[in-house]
């Protein structure tokens, strides 16, 4: 299994394909998930390759969970939540869709609930998800 220069995600990172940017900094970059799972859904990234947790490397693992925390953080008040699930898929068989490693960050109540996977968000929205986290991590 190899990196695949041409994934979704290093289009992000290339500036091809826009992205709803929340947070950045010298290795990681964290942007709005297109199909929620629950409003504030994230995703954090390292800004250099590595196809998923398999073949990461110490330091980018080290440097996208320290970024996985200052995320969670801001949303738990940027939320009020209660909670935050991480969710982050390796392989086909483990789920993984696009192949950059990526977590996932869900900011989550009491007695919420999940949306099914594949629903497109609408843009506007997400561009305001982005700034509420933005304005928390300020
Ligand atoms: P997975 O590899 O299973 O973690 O799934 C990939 C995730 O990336 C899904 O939650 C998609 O909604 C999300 N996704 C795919 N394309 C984009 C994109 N262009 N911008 C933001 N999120 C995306």
């Amino acid at each position: 299994m190899s990196y695949d220069p041409d994934n979704i995600f290093a289009k992000i990172l290339g500036g091809e394909i826009p992205c709803h940017k929340v947070y950045e900094d010298d290795d990681t970059l964290v942007f709005m998930d297109i199909m929620p799972r629950i409003d504030g859904h994230v995703l954090v990234i390292p800004k250099t390759p590595c196809r998923n947790m398999l073949d990461a490397s110490a330091d980018q693992l080290a440097a996208v969970m320290a970024t996985v925390q200052k995320v969670s953080q801001a949303m738990m008040a940027a939320y009020g939540a209660d909670g935050i699930t991480l969710q982050q898929f390796n392989e086909p068989a483990g789920g993984q869709e696009v192949y950059h490693l990526h977590f996932h960050i869900l900011p989550r109540r009491e007695g919420d609930k999940i949306r099914p996977p594949g629903q497109m968000a609408d843009h506007a929205d997400l561009a305001a998800e982005a700034d509420k986290i933005r304005a928390a991590l300020a």
